[in-house]
């Protein structure tokens, strides 16, 4: 069947999305432009206890940052529309009725209390076939009672009737045929009359059939409930257009055993969330990818190889690279661990790649922050170019770049006792006639001068350099000298050798 492929993603606004979801997001994403097919974001918050105000505008905000574009959507619109469940109520109840009339699924009043004593009374107690028959709803009760007690206003559940005795096949692209029988499956509730709402099985199945999905792309935690999605696709009669199911792998903590958990990010200090999260309940703040000073290129490359790999192993890869090498071919069943020492890694090379002018950008707001201004945006990608290659974040740049914004104030004691001599003073205020004296402060031209300058003197190469690089640096650290004072103004490295000069204290002479 040559179907048009539609994939979507459909997180529920219960908090703030964790990186496992993003990482099906983004499977979703490549898969649907691998393909040339269309990415829908559903939002299901069917579930109005467990909503959280500001949960969508985040995920929005996050797949934005990332780059996970969306076609179909509550903000982008679309033919299938409206994109969040809450404003479906109309559309699900047709399809609840349809499941009653045809016997598919019936009404159930049993109260929390009821269902409590039936718990306490059978042990592992399942609504299914061997305990239904023993309870309050529409198949035990008589018609006129049922009728009754619905216009009498009384609670009730639709659950779906499972049929016991049947071997339930989900075929999952990546694990195969998973079989089940029904027989461990329950009679799952559909829908609630208190809230007129469906729950999130029937709203999933109703919305993934009528917005034509054609792949399910989701967590391996939504395995359980495929067979009854299975079911349910059966019960109303869709079954020629199921869905392809592909259940991703579990994210794994970076050690031990078990799924990737907020604590795990806590205790290794890496974050588990897209962006900084602000819990609008408790006031807790859980940090995000985006303010560590990750690049959304870095993350997108590290989450995209968390349970997929190209078929060799090429590891950097930007979305569109991703994009064309994506398949369900190299997809594992089994579970990735989050090495997020990698993440940086990717961090770093991505910082790498990007041209210096637009890490320069980056890192204005730290000048900022620091209410340095006044440098052009070429000095400033000039000196972060100079230092890129030593960091993995945007935030570190500061600590390897600071002196070319800011001259310093102290000199590192352990560089001053090693490199300080009493005679430096002296050489330093050679070396500021020497360079005065440079018309072409190039790299390679102000080297060769100085070094010739050194040489002629026979003064001891190491320490003239160091004692120069303590002088406008403040400690023994920094990229090529040469390459600093190509880039720094002459009369700005000449004023620090003379600060050096007045505020070092000279050792007295050996
Ligand atoms: N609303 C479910 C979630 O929060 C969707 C699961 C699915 O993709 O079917 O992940």
């Amino acid at each position: 069947m040559n179907r048009e492929i539609r994939v979507r993603f459909a997180p529920s606004p219960t908090g703030p999305l964790h990186i496992g979801g993003v990482r099906t997001a983004l499977y979703n994403y490549l898969f649907a432009r691998a393909n040339g097919g269309k990415m829908i974001l559903r939002i299901e918050d069917t579930d109005s206890q467990r909503f959280v105000p500001g949960a969508e505008d985040y995920i929005n905000e996050s797949l934005a940052w990332l780059g996970i574009g969306i076609d179909e959507g509550v903000r982008e619109g679309g033919p299938y529309g409206p994109y969040k469940q809450s404003e479906r109520k109309e559309i699900y109840r047709k399809y609840v009725d349809r499941l009653l009339a045809d016997g598919k699924a019936y009404i159930a009043f049993d109260t929390p209390e009821e269902l409590e004593a039936a718990r306490a009374e059978t042990p592992n107690f399942q609504y299914d076939a061997s305990t239904r028959g023993r309870m309050r709803n529409s198949l035990t009760l008589p018609e006129e009672e049922v009728k009754r007690l619905i216009d009498a206003g009384e609670r009730y559940t639709v659950r779906i009737k499972i049929e016991p005795g049947r071997e339930v096949k989900v075929n999952d692209l990546v694990r195969g045929e998973v079989k089940v029988m029904s027989d461990i499956l329950d009679d799952k509730v559909l829908f609630k009359s208190a809230d007129g709402l469906p729950t999130y099985h029937l709203a999933n199945i109703v919305d993934d059939h009528l917005m034509k999905v054609s792949h399910v792309i989701r967590g391996e935690e939504w395995l359980p409930s495929a067979p009854l999605h299975v079911l349910l696709y059966e019960a109303l009669g869709w079954t020629d257009t199921m869905p392809e199911f592909v259940h991703l792998p579990l994210l794994l903590k970076p050690v031990g055993n078990g799924k990737l958990s907020k604590r795990d990010g806590d205790k290794l200090g890496f974050p588990v969330f897209p962006l900084e999260w602000h819990d609008p309940k408790s006031g807790e703040i859980s940090s995000g990818y985006r303010e560590r000073g990750y690049l959304p290129e870095a993350v997108v490359n590290f989450l995209a190889l968390l349970g997929w790999n190209p078929g060799d192993d090429t590891e950097l890869m930007d979305m569109d690279e991703l994009t064309r090498k994506f398949s369900f071919d190299h997809c594992s069943k089994a579970g990735a661990k989050f090495d997020y020492q990698k993440a940086a890694w990717f961090n770093h090379e991505y910082i790498m790649r990007l041209p210096d002018e637009e890490v320069g950008r980056l890192f204005l707001p730290i000048l900022a922050a620091k209410g340095i201004e006044g440098f052009t945006p070429e000095y400033v990608a000039k000196a972060v170019g100079m230092v890129k290659g030593r960091v993995n974040f945007i935030g570190e740049l500061w600590d390897q770049a600071d002196f070319f914004f800011t001259a310093p104030t102290e000199y590192a004691p352990k560089d001053v006792k090693k490199r300080w001599s009493a005679d430096t003073p002296r050489i330093m205020g050679e070396l500021i006639e020497v360079l005065e004296g440079i018309d072409d402060m190039t790299s390679a031209n102000a080297e060769k001068i100085t070094l010739d300058w050194i040489a002629s003197k026979g003064y001891h190469l190491g320490n003239v350099m160091n004692a120069f690089r303590l002088a406008v640096v403040g400690a023994c650290r920094g990229p090529h000298m040469f390459d600093i004072t190509e880039l720094m103004p002459k009369e700005e490295v000449v004023k620090r050798i003379r600060r050096a000069i007045e505020t070092i204290p000279a050792p007295e002479a050996k």
